[in-house]
């Protein structure tokens, strides 16, 4: 009998709750007590562990054996083989990227990884600040506060560190907060509003570590003297809501938020804001509209958020990844962040490897890693042995990459060198079945959908670009119409007033560079009605 104290860690975030995480967590811990062994077997909730798609994943410590796919009626069988006797249950096992070191060291493929932002979330319970201030929450405010490191050499720090924003476009984040304007009253707004297709790294990190984002925020108001946060985020995103409300409440009951924090002469405070669903909201000045209760629209800069943003006082905003990666630089130096990544490009970046890998999952990996080592060594390789044809980086508003593009060390200068873009961090890896045509046609239908119609080129031009391509699915389209789906996208990109209408121009350019050919032989699926 295996009577040794085990953990049992149960991934609790939105896909898992819908695969029946909730079911499986009761039946362990119903199962754990009928045995008598709930003093040696615990039960725990986790955020996400590093995978993604393969429904309720668990971990059974201390040997991290991780299992997918696992439904109540699994779990009777995990207690009696693997709790009771110490024999892994096989056929629920996750084969996971690189398998060979996964075998070799018994640890989950996201242990292998450089984690900076995601470095507690699978680890910890997102909802315990106990567990959160045990792996060192709270810790860079500490040396703040003990050391009194003044706002301005918090915000040095950040520019040594290098660290440029996370949301997609790399602007350095130091710098950002040393532009803003001086005033008495200051905002600093959390981006959470993920609203590309496909994308949910920020949502991941929310859910597996919410005091990394408050202590990030904390720091960031004090560095530029504002004393109200608000973090705007989806109001689909149920779950990393409950735990912020949740993680917010506790941090203002232990004295880590509201006036004096820590006895100290810091106050600040944090308001979430739920978003409605518009994609155009992402855009920094938008947002900040809606925040006001007012139509998220697009404002036009300058004045910059910096200068004149929410109220009409300087605002910083950031988003989720950003100041996830604040705390860590400020506890552990500059110099220790840009021993991470590329010289242009320090630290880490969060992906999502989402479509035909082997093994979609939330990965870390540090700047300027390849993206063959993603799709292959992380995302282990495509699904049922085919062919890499492409990879969407970026998400909707990112750039199709072919097989030249796999050894490309991926950050934001070198991708731009490739037109691409690092975006939202999501990397959708297509086999060799995938139709870029049809992929394409959804991007645009997506655009056209979201196009807030402030401005004519891109109200009327997202809809045009629709049109254009409809052509090829009704086997109508010519290499004239690819011309002029260049042409729309390009000129919408010089006329637009936000990114919505610059960007269809990035995946439009990309796609027919590399598969232009695909467009001219592209036969319509006919359907019969
Ligand atoms: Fe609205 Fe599109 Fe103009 Fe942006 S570019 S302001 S989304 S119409």
């Amino acid at each position: 009998m295996k009577l040794a104290r085990s953990l049992v860690l149960i991934e609790i975030e939105e896909d898992s709750l819908l695969a029946g995480a909730k079911a499986v967590e009761q039946a362990f811990s119903a199962a754990i007590e009928e045995q008598g062994l709930a003093q040696e077997i615990r039960v725990a909730e986790t955020g996400n562990l590093g995978i993604i798609g393969r429904g309720v994943v668990v971990v059974i410590y201390p040997e991290g054996t991780t299992y997918v796919g696992v439904t109540e009626a699994d779990v009777p069988e995990i207690v009696s083989e693997h709790l009771l006797k110490g024999r892994p249950v096989k056929r629920l096992q996750a084969c996971l990227a690189p398998c060979r070191d996964r075998e070799k060291k018994g640890l989950g493929l996201t242990r292998e990884q450089p984690r900076i932002v995601l470095k507690n979330c699978g680890i910890i319970d997102p909802e315990s600040l106990e567990e959160a201030i045990a792996v060192g929450a709270y810790e860079a405010v500490e040396r703040v506060l003990t050391e009194g490191i003044s706002p301005a050499g918090v915000i040095d720090e950040v520019i040594q560190s290098g660290l440029r924003g996370r949301g997609g476009a790399g602007f350095p984040t130091g710098k950002k907060w040393s532009f803003t304007a001086p005033g008495e009253e200051k905002y600093l707004v959390c981006n959470a509003d993920e609203g590309e297709p496909g994308t949910c790294k920020d949502r991941l990190i929310l859910e597996g570590d919410p005091h990394r984002l408050i202590e990030g925020m904390l720091l960031a108001g004090y560095a530029i003297g504002a004393k109200k946060g608000y973090i705007y985020i989806r109001g689909e995103y149920t779950l990393p809501i409950g735990r912020m409300t949740r993680a917010i409440e506790q941090a203002r009951a232990n004295d880590l938020l509201g006036d004096h924090i820590l006895g100290s002469d810091i106050s600040f405070d944090i308001e979430i804001k739920k978003g409605a669903g518009a994609y155009v909201c992402g855009e920094e000045t938008a947002l900040i509209e809606s925040i006001e209760g007012k139509r998220g629209y697009p404002r036009l800069k300058p004045p910059y958020p910096g200068q004149m943003g929410l109220r009409g006082k300087p605002t910083v905003v950031n988003n989720v990844e950003t100041l996830a990666n604040v705390a860590p630089i400020i506890l552990n130096g500059a110099d220790w962040f840009r021993s991470f990544g590329t010289k242009t490009c320090p630290g880490t970046k969060v992906y999502t490897i989402l479509g035909h890998a082997a093994n979609p999952g939330l990965i870390e990996v540090e700047m300027g890693t390849s993206l063959r080592e993603i799709v292959y060594e992380y995302g282990g390789g495509i699904r049922n042995g085919k062919d890499f044809k492409a990879a969407l980086i970026g998400g909707a508003a990112g750039a199709f990459v072919d097989e030249a593009g796999l050894d490309v060390a991926m950050d934001y200068d070198n991708l731009r060198d490739y037109s691409a873009v690092l975006g939202s961090g999501a990397i959708l890896v297509l086999d060799e079945d995938a139709s870029i045509v049809e992929l394409l046609q959804g991007i645009l239908h997506f655009f056209a959908h979201e196009s807030c119609g402030q401005c004519a080129t891109c109200r009327s031009g997202t809809d045009r670009l629709v049109d254009i391509l409809s052509r090829f699915c009704s086997d109508a389209g010519t290499e004239k119409d690819l011309d002029l789906l260049l042409r729309v996208s390009k000129l919408m990109q010089e006329a637009s007033f936000c990114p919505l209408g610059q960007s269809p121009v990035i995946p439009i350019e990309s796609a027919l560079r590399a598969f232009k050919q695909e467009f001219l032989d592209y036969k319509p699926v006919l359907t019969h009605s």
